[in-house]
């Protein structure tokens, strides 16, 4: 059975006291309403993983993520953080690829390829993000662009590997622009991914994993996407900016 996972991406979003306080909100309302089978997590600004951290601890199905991690374990790479580091903190989760990575960051299918390997050499399960530009949607092939993203930068893995792996798709389109991919379009895609993992891994690998959508999901629309048979979450960004919208969206399943 696969993971129901709602994560939030803060991105470069809140001061610290404004995180602290957050954090603290989200920790008591997954006590107090989130369902124990949903896993919570909060990718927050990296100067915040440990303090967010010690708010976490003890509630089993609320975690913490990186937004990123650097591929080399450790060196001259002024402003990086690498997964040893992550893993040394104790951090489980990092988000890698997200779409602001690629596109401001130049970072590569070649590039992320390693930092799944680094981040899966030091324990910390890598949250994947795909997704395809308005371009690439507009011209029809967006199914099998989304699908390549996985073979450049997942197919290298074995399929233990794989298996540790979270997926999400995330329309480049469709990420803090208010244009939500349908519930319809979200689903396409998670089944085409899904197939395509099987083609490679097989059936039972592939049911195990859990691909989560992104792209303003919010306490509005996330009930309709999660119904959505291959669709097991979200990553959510603007929205879990706000304690009380981003547990609606935790209870969304
Ligand atoms: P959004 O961002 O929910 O604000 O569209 C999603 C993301 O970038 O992860």
């Amino acid at each position: 059975m696969r993971k129901k996972i709602v994560a939030g991406n803060w991105k470069m979003n809140k001061t610290a006291a404004e995180a602290f306080v957050l954090a603290t909100e989200v920790a008591q309302l997954v006590k107090s309403e989130v369902p124990a089978d949903v896993q919570v997590i909060m990718a927050t600004p990296a100067l915040y993983l440990t303090g967010v951290s010690q708010v976490v601890e003890g509630i089993d199905n609320l975690a913490v993520a990186a937004q990123n991690c650097h591929e080399k374990a450790s060196g001259a790479y002024t402003g990086e953080i690498s997964a040893v580091q992550l893993a040394s903190a104790a951090i489980p989760y990092v988000l890698i690829g997200h779409s602001e990575r690629r596109e401001y960051f130049a970072e590569s299918n070649e590039q992320l390829a390693a930092k799944v390997d680094a981040a899966l050499a030091n324990g910390i399960t890598p949250i994947f993000c795909c997704g395809e530009s308005l371009q690439l949607r507009e011209g029809g092939e967006f199914l099998a662009y989304v699908a390549d993203q996985l073979t450049a930068s997942l197919f290298h893995l074995s399929a233990e590997e794989f298996a540790k792996v979270v997926i999400a798709y995330e329309p480049i389109w469709a990420i803090g622009t208010g244009l939500t991919a349908s519930a319809g379009q979200a689903q396409e895609m998670h089944a085409h991914l899904r197939v395509h993992i099987a083609a490679k891994y097989g059936a039972s690998v592939a049911d195990d994993c859990s691909i989560l959508y992104g792209g303003s999901c919010n306490a509005k629309n996330a009930q309709e996407i999660f119904a959505g048979p291959d669709v097991d979450g979200g990553l959510i960004g603007g929205a879990s900016l706000i304690a009380a919208d981003f547990i609606t969206i935790a209870k969304s399943f």
